[in-house]
């Protein structure tokens, strides 16, 4: 669904970061053809500043469904 605004456990506000890890990852996947890594992805995520593994699961486990669900409005 859509990602929430602020992390369920410490209320940080996580919504802008998504934007910008999916932005990320959307790059590597272009750009090297290929799938990023854990390391890739622990690195993004260094690099945003989300170091709390409360909101790094909250951006690593989120399903991006609106545009599956939206046909059956
Ligand atoms: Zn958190």
């Amino acid at each position: 669904m859509i990602i929430p605004v602020r992390c369920f456990s410490c209320g940080r506000v996580i919504g802008s970061d998504y934007v910008r890890f999916t932005d990320r990852v959307g790059e590597i996947k272009k750009t090297k053809n290929r799938e990023v890594t854990a390391e890739e992805i622990s690195e993004i995520l260094d690099d945003l500043d989300v170091t709390r593994y409360c909101c790094r699961r909250m951006i690593l486990s989120n399903a991006e469904l609106l545009e599956e669900i939206l046909p059956f409005d």
